[in-house]
Order: C-alpha cells, then structure tokens, then sequence
C-alpha cells in the first residue's frame, strides 16, 4: 500500500525530524505529530552531537542542521581526577539544549507542512493513518502494548544516575569522579549553551544507599527534583561547580533501561528512537540515533513500492548499525559502572583506558589524534620518562615493554611450564554477571596466575579483556589475555588500559583495526 497519511505518536527529536523529512521528500503526504506536552516544558539539559552525526543530518536537511548548531555550544573534554587534568579534543562535538533542539525541530517541521499536536496523549492502536510512527521514547507505552509482537526486551542497569544542571557553562566536558564518606560519585559534565552546563552524576547501588538516596527517592513526588540529593551533590562536586549549585528538573535517581527489539514493525506501525532501542547515555547516541533512524525510515519510504518493503529495509538497514553502538554502550556502561574501582590510575592513563574501553578507538587512532596524553598514558603504562614512548608505533611499542622476568609482554605457554598457572577457556559472556562474579571470587582466592583463552571473535577478546581487569583489580598476582594475532591492537589496548598483564597470541583470526562502530 501506498502510504499517504502518516501519524507519529511523540514529538521528541525522532518524531519531529521523521516528520520533517517525510514532507520534504513527498510534500503531499499528511504528516500529524501527537505530542503529550506542551512546548518548551520538556524534561532534561543539553544533549551532545558528535561529528559524525552533524554530517548525517547536513546530508539529509542542511537547513535544520544550520540552525542546531547555531544554537549549540561545542566543547573539548578531559578526564579530571584530583587536581590533575587530561585533555582531548572534541572534534566538531557540539552540545545543544533539549528544549532548544526541539523548539527548531518544531519549527521546521512546521515550515515543511506538518501539524504538530501538543499536550495530545494518544494511543497507537487508536489512530487511523497509512503508517503510525511510534517515536514516544523509552518506556513508549505503544511498545509496550505490543511488547511480543515487537519482541521487545527492557534490561535494567544496576547503577543509579541522575541528569542535573548547572547556571554557568563550563570550559569543557568532564569527567570528574568526587569520594565522599558513602563513595564515589562520578559526573559527566559539559557546557551547551553560555551559562548552562549539563550535570550527570551516576553512582553504585552500595554508595548510592548508604548516602540515603533509596529514602529520598522514595520521598519525592513523580513530577519534582530530589532536593537533598542535588544538595549532597553540589556539595560534593563544588570545586567543579565554582560556587554555583546543581539544579533540577524532575531530577530524580534512576537505573539506564536498555531496550532492544527482534522487529521493529508490526502492522501499520513502526518504531523508531528511543521506542525501538536505548544506548547507555555515556556514549551519547540517543538523540544521534533517534535522528538517523528518522533518515532511514524516509528514505525507505521514499525508495520502495510499498509499505511493507519500506518497513523491512528500514530495519534491516538500521538494526545491525544500532546493534553495534548497543554493544559498545554495553560496554561503556560497564566501564562507567565500574569506574571507582580504576580511579587511582595516572590520570593521563586513565584517559587512555576510557578512550580504549569499548573497543571503539584503537592506540593507533588516540596516539594520532591526541599525541599528548597517549604519550604520557603510555609513559605511565611503561614506568618510563614521556620523552621514551615511541608513538608513531603504539601497539608494537606497547606490547614489546617488559614486565619483571619477561622481556615483552606477548608470552608463549613455555614460559609458564614451571609455574602453575590456572587456565580459563569458558569466558562468561557477560563478564559483569553473577557467573563471573563467581569465577572472580574463586580466582583471586585461588591466588594462582591466570591465563585466559576466550574464542576467536573480536568481541569474545574485549569480553576477555573486561574479566582479565575484573582479576587484576581482584589482585590476581598475574593475568594473560590470549587472543588472535590480528586483534594485537586490541590486545596491546588492554595492556597499555591495565587491564591484562601480559598477552599471548593465537592463530591469526580476525583482523582488527576497524572500529567496531563510530562514537558519534
Ligand atoms: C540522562 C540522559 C542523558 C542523555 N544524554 C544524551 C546525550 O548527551 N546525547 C544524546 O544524543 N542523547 C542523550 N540522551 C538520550 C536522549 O535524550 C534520547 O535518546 C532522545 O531524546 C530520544 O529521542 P526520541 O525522539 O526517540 O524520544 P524522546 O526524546 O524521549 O521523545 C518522546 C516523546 O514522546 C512523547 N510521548 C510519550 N508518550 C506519548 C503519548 N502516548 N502520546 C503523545 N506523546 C507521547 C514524550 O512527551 C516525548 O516528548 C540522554 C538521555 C538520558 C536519560
């Protein structure tokens, strides 16, 4: 069936820009956008946009593009622990208001012929159009309803994080974490607009209690700010703050749903953005996806003879490309949820492994792009003076540093036949989960070095090399991370991040050096 009336149920960025460009590339279909609030009442601070996002949208509508970035604020980020700072260019990353964004998003919709619906809650199953867009975020009650039919899975995160602001704008993003007497609290921070800097702040479950946050949560009503908890935070972050508190807007504790769908389509309906999938928010993708599955779902459209085409391409087309930012924010996740316990890196080192930890950026990639603090990262790893770090070969570098009797660090089995080392070829596949938490427990008991052998995958290595820094950070006297030849990139990634001790190479195997999906 031809489609030619179109009705979209959220007027967030995803809704809103699908409905734009569907008018733009067939001005007489009619495109509705039903949207629960009213304008400029919308929850949350700024949202980030990286590069690579900005040349998808210029590609697909420059005009809006144009007016995104005329009223976004681009910023650098560092790493800050203490009093030392490690700096990294931000590219063309720039930071935007989510009310700014969707007041130009509104507005071009609007210019292109679409009508735009405020303070409308509607049901999916009760609008009469050709196509229904279902773009109403993550806990999209029209997903839900349908909740089999779109296969759809919700997996809910085990740290707690809260979204606050501030009335200043930084200098640049941070990443800050601040030790009080219940733990550590870690911000993400960065400035998007001249006096308005974004604030997460996330935490573990342990510190989170301790402070009290389960009785302050509890305590505050769906529609307010948890007062005490942005009071304890200002508090503890007010050498970033200079002076100024954190303020809120229905800002409450929560844990990081991560959706997922085994199809996107069911009926004349379709999903899109965060209905479809969530990304952990510290690869801050939401808003990027949401924007390019808009793009996709259009030119589907435009480019089949029916609906049913359209909607297959759309997925198939989309849904390994979020899939593979999916993985990495698992992992990032992981990273950040785990992040006091590798808080006493050098900072600079520390940089390194956040650069490296999903497998996204290679050593070869942040040597060339911020020479600085790979080289004093990798002088860390190494022990030695900056000024010895051979940077223009990173991983060769890296991987040939000794470590005590060895003379590299790529060992062969022979060199442990004296010793009694305990091999571990079944890798968890979730190196967080309740599995490995057991196997860690009863490794570092065991006190024995340990050598592990995951399958040949690129991701079965990074999954190794997330439980070689789980024994590591568990005292384990000495962990070998055994991988394919082709992936020594990821493999010297881990020793120069800390995660392994010493690496060890199978056969060949798949070759690394791509990255698994773009940051932005
Ligand atoms: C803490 C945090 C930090 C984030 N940081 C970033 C970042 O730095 N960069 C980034 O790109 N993304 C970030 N995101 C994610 C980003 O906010 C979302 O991924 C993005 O807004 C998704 O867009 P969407 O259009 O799919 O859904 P949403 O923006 O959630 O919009 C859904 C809309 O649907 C409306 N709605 C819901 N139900 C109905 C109904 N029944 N009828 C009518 N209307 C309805 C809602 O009111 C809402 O306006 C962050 C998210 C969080 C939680």
């Amino acid at each position: 069936m031809t489609v030619r009336r179109v009705a979209i149920v959220g007027g967030g960025p995803g809704g809103l820009y699908a409905a734009r460009l569907l008018r733009l590339a067939d001005p007489g279909m009619e495109v509705v956008v039903h949207e629960q609030g009213l304008p400029e009442t919308t929850f949350g601070f700024g949202v980030a946009l990286g590069a690579r996002t900005q040349r998808n949208l210029e590609a697909a509508d420059p005009d809006t593009l144009r007016d995104i970035l005329a009223a976004s604020h681009p910023h650098d980020m560092s790493m800050q622990v203490g009093d030392r700072v490690a700096r990294v260019p931000g590219g063309r990353m720039v930071a935007i208001a989510r009310t700014e964004l969707l007041t130009v998003l509104t507005r071009h919709a609007e210019k292109a012929g679409v009508d735009v619906r405020h303070g409308e809650r509607v049901a999916a199953d009760d609008l009469d159009a050709d196509l229904v867009v279902i773009a109403d975020g993550v806990s999209s009650a029209a997903r839900t309803a349908h909740a089999d039919a779109f296969g759809a899975r919700v997996d809910v995160g085990r740290g707690l994080y809260l979204w606050a602001g501030a009335e200043f704008a930084l200098d640049e993003a941070l990443f800050a974490p601040a030790t009080t007497q219940h733990g550590t609290f870690v911000a993400h921070a960065y400035p998007y607009a001249p006096d308005r800097s974004t604030f997460l702040v996330e935490v573990d479950e342990s510190a989170w209690r301790r402070a009290g946050f389960d009785r302050t949560t509890e305590l505050t009503e769906p529609d307010a700010s948890d007062d005490a908890a942005l009071a304890y935070l200002s508090d503890a972050f007010a050498d970033r703050l200079r002076g100024h508190q954190l303020i809120g807007n229905r800002t409450r504790w929560s844990r990081f749903r991560t959706v997922t769908c085994e199809r996107w389509s069911y009926g004349n309906q379709v999903l899109l953005g965060d209905a479809a999938h969530t990304a952990h928010y510290s690869v801050g993708s939401g808003t990027k996806l949401a924007m390019e599955d808009a793009i996709a779902l259009c030119e589907a459209l435009a480019g089949e003879p029916d609906r049913g085409t359209a909607l297959a391409r759309y997925q198939a087309e989309r849904k390994p490309e979020v899939e593979r930012m999916q993985d990495l924010a698992r992992r990032s996740h992981r990273w950040w949820d785990s992040f006091p316990e590798r808080a006493h890196l050098p900072v600079d080192q520390l940089t390194v492994a956040y650069m490296t930890r999903a497998g996204n950026v290679s050593l070869d990639r942040f040597a060339a792009s911020t020479p600085e603090v790979a080289r004093a990262g990798l002088a860390d790893y190494a022990g030695l003076p900056p000024g010895e770090v051979a940077l223009e070969a990173p991983v060769g570098w890296v991987a040939t540093r000794p470590l005590g009797k060895f003379l590299g660090r790529i060992v062969t089995r022979e060199a442990f036949a004296a010793e009694a080392v305990v091999e571990v070829t079944d890798i968890p596949a979730d190196p967080w989960g309740a599995e490995a938490d057991e196997l860690v427990e009863r490794l570092t008991r065991d006190g024995r070095p340990v050598w592990l052998t995951g399958g040949s995958a690129r991701s079965e290595l990074l999954t190794c090399l997330d439980l070689a820094e789980r024994l590591r950070l568990g005292h384990v006297p000495l962990v070998v991370t055994e991988g394919a030849a082709g992936l020594l990139p990821d493999l010297a990634a881990g020793l120069a991040a800390a995660r392994t001790d010493l690496i060890a190479l199978g056969p060949p195997g798949p070759a690394a050096g791509q990255p698994m999906t773009p940051t932005s």
